[in-house]
């Protein structure tokens, strides 16, 4: 059984996909869409040894071994030309070693149309990222799972050029057009936490930064979110 973090990741990956999961850990993900019969082949890739061996544990307990193959390998390193991945899953990490991921072996996304992508934080630099590499936004999920919130970003390859304005950016397109009320409930709490900072700034009275620049900024994109 998944959680519904990696269940919400998963049920972005189309049916008969070639998926390879990056930071698999456990390759829970690959291995629920392959006994599913949701994925054709998947490569559960994981940079280090004790993750990459639950991983390959799990496939050979489940008898996975013809459909799912665990790679001990850096980040895309994991995928080889014969796999043609056409979708890659990465969960459970913080955005920006999500966007490191994505930026250190462009060449290993030539074949891929789709990536799901599941930020713990920092998920705006994400979504730059997406923007200016041509991968446009289809679908964003936000939940709310063991005291922790969660945003699932899936974007396909497109030829035009994509732009998200800077709310868009930081809150997303779908989920900000959305408002739901575990968002309202994630921004009340980061607008608190933010004002908690500035004021900290202000009270020490540190000359006016950037970080103190970008945390009021903050501030005015989420106040306009939630009045
Ligand atoms: N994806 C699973 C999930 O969402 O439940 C596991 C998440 S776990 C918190 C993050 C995993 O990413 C760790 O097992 C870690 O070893 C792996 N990882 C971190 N950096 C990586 C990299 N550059 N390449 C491959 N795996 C990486």
């Amino acid at each position: 059984q998944l959680s519904q973090r990696l269940a919400t990741v998963g049920a972005f990956v189309q049916p008969g996909a070639r998926v390879a999961d990056i930071g698999s850990d456990h390759a829970y993900l690959p291995a629920n869409l392959a006994l599913n019969h949701q994925i054709s082949y998947g490569v559960a890739g994981e940079v280090v040894r004790g993750p990459f061996e639950n991983a390959q544990r799990e496939i050979q307990k489940l008898g996975l071994e013809d459909q799912l193959v665990a790679r001990l390998a850096d980040g895309l390193a994991a995928i080889q030309p014969e796999d043609q991945i056409d979708t890659v899953t990465i969960a459970g990490m913080g955005g920006p070693l999500i966007r490191h991921i994505l930026e250190q072996r462009p060449a290993q996304l030539a074949g891929v149309q789709r990536l799901v992508l599941e930020p713990n934080v920092g998920e705006a630099t994400v979504r730059d990222w997406l923007a200016a590499n041509q991968f446009e936004i289809t679908a964003e999920r936000i939940l709310a799972e063991d005291g922790h919130t969660y945003e699932v970003i899936c974007a396909d390859r497109v030829t035009h050029p994509v732009t998200y304005t800077p709310a868009e950016q930081l809150f997303g397109p779908f989920l900000l057009a959305e408002k739901s009320p575990v968002f309202i409930a994630k921004w009340q709490r980061e607008l608190q936490r933010v004002q908690h900072a500035v004021a900290q700034m202000q009270q020490a009275k540190v000359a006016p930064t950037e970080h103190l620049a970008a945390a009021t900024a903050k501030i005015k994109l989420i106040e306009g979110v939630l009045t």
